[in-house]
């Protein structure tokens, strides 16, 4: 039997499951994911099998100027999705935070450190890229 994990947004209006993960999961210190998070760094990892349970109408979708897509629950404000510019609908990368379930995914690089707050240092046993993987 095939494994589901399953998410929603803090409103629980939008819920959504997946069955597998990219093993890559990075820790992005970009302006715009950590707009997009309110948060230190954006963490984002491409799913497989994703399926949208409930509220999918309630999803919004912001386009940014360099033409990535990100989406939030129209209601509650969560950040849930993000599409790069160009990419098909099944790579679109989902916020591990909003996973209900425990998630075989563990962050294993901070990217994009350049642009980072200067209120958070990423810990130093993890690679740190100053812009994109492998930069
Ligand atoms: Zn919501
Ligand atoms: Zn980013």
């Amino acid at each position: 039997m095939t494994k589901h994990y399953k998410g929603s947004c803090l409103c629980g209006q939008i819920s959504f499951d997946v069955t597998g993960f990219s093993n890559e999961a990075a820790a992005c210190h970009c302006t715009m994911c950590r707009k997009f998070h309110g948060a230190a760094f954006g963490t984002l990892v491409e799913v497989e099998g994703l399926r949208w349970l409930s509220g999918e109408a309630l999803l919004q979708e912001y386009v940014g100027d360099n033409g990535s897509v990100r989406q939030f629950c129209s209601s509650c404000g969560s950040s849930l999705a993000f599409l790069a510019r160009g990419a098909s609908r099944d790579q679109l990368e989902l916020a591990i935070s909003s996973f209900d379930d425990e998630i075989p995914v563990k962050i294993d690089i901070h990217i994009y450190t350049d642009y980072k707050a200067n209120w958070f240092d990423p810990p130093e046993d993890l690679p740190q890229y100053p812009e994109g993987r492998g930069s």
